[in-house]
């Protein structure tokens, strides 16, 4: 297995993001999809963790389960929220006993399903988790970035200063999901005239299912632009239309970001595969449809 950051760099690399399955149906839509995403041969492939722990067990059993099979590097994603330092301590080291090398450090966020104040956690910031990773192990640590400046943030400035602190101590960044190529301009000019030179992997998310969309955003702090949302309403209501427009959407805006320089594309593809593929298709990304 590698360091992500050893595999980025290249406009064509692909990595996507997984969910550690909650139910028999939802476990046999992750097998589908870890085949067939499979043949893009990603990167690597990052699988979330519930805040609050919910998921703890299933991230981990996911997580060194593709450590093991090593068709893909995984990253394993960890969270501050309503963990004790100890905790979180604990899941580094079970992780760095298994091999495991690549961790994103967040904050946590209550799971779209909850209602729920999330209890802060003994940790209150990301970098604070960072920090532990790099003392527990010599794990290559990456971090969220939010394009569009963090909800909670009142003063962007400020929000990209926080950004780049973080990735003096991390490894990488991985963006929010993003709709335009100038809001990830933005970001990364941003964090250079902070003098961080530190690699930034643009998210994208293929529209599919615009409701979850729309919630997911509204959540994430990053808003549809109403050009996009303007173009997924013409579509009606016929959802193979509307996946229709959401991958060319997405195509349009990863063939903005290579021409950028993005060092990669990380897929948020909330265990479906088709979209995803549909779009590295478009590209023309030379792993695709081919032997491993
Ligand atoms: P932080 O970096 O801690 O920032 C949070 C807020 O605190 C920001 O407003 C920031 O400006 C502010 N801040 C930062 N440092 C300081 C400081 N020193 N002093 C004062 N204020 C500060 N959530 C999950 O629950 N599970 C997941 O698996 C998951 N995966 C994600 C993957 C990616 C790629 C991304 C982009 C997000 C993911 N999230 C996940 C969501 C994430 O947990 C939320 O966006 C969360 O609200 C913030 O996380 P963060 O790590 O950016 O927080």
């Amino acid at each position: 297995m590698a360091r992500i950051l050893d595999l980025l760099g290249h406009p064509h690399t692909v990595s996507i993001e997984l969910w550690p399955p909650r139910t028999e149906t939802a476990a046999a839509h992750l097998e589908r999809a870890l085949v067939e995403l499979g043949r893009l041969r990603p990167a690597f492939t990052s699988i979330t963790y519930g805040a609050g722990g919910s998921t703890r067990e299933r991230t981990h059993e996911l997580v060194v389960r593709l450590q093991e099979e090593g068709k893909t590097t995984p990253m394993a994603h960890l969270v501050c929220a309503a963990h004790s330092r100890e905790e979180l301590r604990l899941i580094l080291e079970r992780y760095r006993a298994h091999g495991v090398e690549n961790v994103l450090a967040l904050r946590g966020d209550p799971p779209l399903d909850s209602a729920d104040e999330l209890p802060r956690g003994e940790l209150s910031y990301a970098v604070e988790l960072v920090r532990l990773a790099k003392e527990v192990g010599d794990f290559c640590v990456a971090v969220a970035a939010h394009p569009q400046g963090h909800p909670d943030s009142l003063d962007k400035k400020q929000d990209l200063d926080f950004l780049a602190a973080k990735l003096e101590l991390a490894d990488f960044a991985i963006t929010q999901f993003l709709f335009s190529v100038d809001d990830y301009r933005r970001l990364r000019d941003g964090l250079a005239e902070r003098h961080c030179t530190k690699l930034v992997l643009p998210g994208v998310m293929p529209i599919t299912n615009p409701r979850t969309v729309a919630r997911m955003a509204e959540m994430a702090g990053a808003p549809v632009p109403d050009s996009v949302a303007a173009r997924i309403a013409g579509a009606g209501d016929d959802p193979a239309e509307v996946r229709k427009i959401g991958v060319e959407i997405a195509t349009e805006l990863c063939e903005a970001l290579v021409a950028d320089g993005a060092p990669g594309l990380h897929f948020y593809t909330m265990n479906q595969s088709a979209a995803t593929i549909e779009v590295c298709a478009n590209l023309g990304l030379p792993a695709y449809g081919q032997a491993p």
